[in-house]
């Protein structure tokens, strides 16, 4: 069974066909044959954020051209697609359309059922198609541009949400602290660079909500604590912090600022994991691209004992890979049924857990 994936949620168009087991035989786990990608980062840094109207757009304009290159990586025509699948929601509404609506003309013209699919599904499950993929059960943390959960999945479909944030997530953490050090949009991965120079233990920033005693995240009140040392530190020099003799105290700020984040995450990693006796732990979504969160994951879990999974470094952010596997997994293990129905509709809000 061939199933393609598409995924426009937000400011990454992305195409890719995976091939797997039909259901009521063996299940391996599905196989990638072949994904293009484009993502419009640069496209959006000018105003500092993903203006909604120019994302549809260029998601208009890619999906076409992206087709054709992953039917051409793989060496298969149209007729080889068994299945569509594309993102139904979360994610910017007009964004979604493209991608539903791409989706749906294919199987119509081809004849073949769809499957909307939930974007973060398709993040929680990536790391399967990593070279060392998990098995069920596992606590899987997912950490992206828009959400911080710890979960329960005892397989597909079976999602049991711990704790999450309750204001910011720990991209839009990364993001924003980036872009008051004037690090552009989306910041997270430049912050995280400039950390590696900086001293973590430079700034005792806090760490919001660590000791609780639930699996809950709060991020809004680590940012504010940023913003008031940097005043202090741009008062201190007489220089705003993105100025060029500033280095040193801005990549202390970031260093200190990643590794609270990471801490945070940790700490609650590791209790979810006390929580449920599972012995196992998959990292999705953005964040866990971040170096020093998988160092220090690897490290703590390591003693303990627990197997870490991530997903492949460039299957972190979003992609049309996860959403063309989460469509397969979810046909192969029964918990969906592809279908030639063709009025789509998507989900801008759309809670994982109730899924
Ligand atoms: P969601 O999936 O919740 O709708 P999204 O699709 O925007 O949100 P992702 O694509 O999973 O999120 O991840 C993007 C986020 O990951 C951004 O916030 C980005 O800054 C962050 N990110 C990417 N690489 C790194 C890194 N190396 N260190 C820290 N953050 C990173
Ligand atoms: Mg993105
Ligand atoms: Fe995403």
């Amino acid at each position: 069974l061939r199933v393609l994936g598409i995924e426009s949620s937000c400011d990454e168009t992305g195409i890719a066909l995976v091939e797997c087991a039909p259901a009521g035989e063996p299940q391996g786990v599905p196989r990638l044959l072949a994904h293009a990608l484009h993502s419009q980062i640069e496209m959006h840094q000018a105003y500092g954020g993903v203006v909604p109207e120019l994302a549809s757009r260029d998601h208009i304009r890619r999906v076409v051209p992206l087709l054709r290159e992953t039917l051409a990586a793989s060496g298969l025509g149209l007729e080889a697609i068994d299945v569509v699948a594309y993102t139904r929601g979360p994610g910017l509404a007009g964004a979604l359309l493209v991608g539903a609506g791409m989706g749906c003309a294919l199987g119509l013209a081809l004849d073949r059922p769809v499957l909307g699919v939930h974007h973060l599904e398709g993040h929680l499950l990536s790391p399967f198609l990593s070279a060392d993929p998990p098995e069920f059960p596992f606590v899987a943390l997912l950490v992206s541009g828009g959400h911080t959960q710890l979960m329960r999945v005892d397989g597909v479909g079976r999602y049991e949400l711990l704790g999450e944030t309750i204001d910011d997530a720990a991209g839009e953490a990364f993001d924003k602290t980036a872009k008051m050090l004037g690090l552009g949009y989306p910041g997270g991965p430049a912050l995280s660079r400039l950390a590696e120079q900086g001293d973590p233990a430079a700034h005792a920033l806090p760490r919001p909500l660590m000791k609780t005693d639930n699996l809950d995240f709060s991020f809004a009140g680590l940012k504010t604590a940023v913003w008031t040392r940097m005043q202090r530190l741009e008062a201190e020099h007489g220089q705003p912090i993105a100025a060029d003799g500033m280095a040193r105290p801005r990549a202390d700020l970031a260093a200190s600022t990643q590794a609270a984040i990471v801490d945070v995450l940790l700490n609650k990693s590791l209790s979810a994991l006390r929580r449920t006796g599972l012995k196992r732990l998959v990292v999705a979504g953005g964040v866990g691209a971040n170096r020093r969160l998988r160092e220090q994951l690897d490290e703590a879990c390591r003693r303990r004992g627990v197997r870490v999974h991530y997903p492949e470094l460039h299957l972190c952010t979003d992609n049309g890979a996860m959403i063309a596997l989460a469509g397969a997994m979810r046909l192969q293990s029964g918990q969906a049924v592809a279908e030639r129905h063709y009025a789509f509709d998507v989900r801008p809000r759309w809670d994982l857990s109730a899924l």
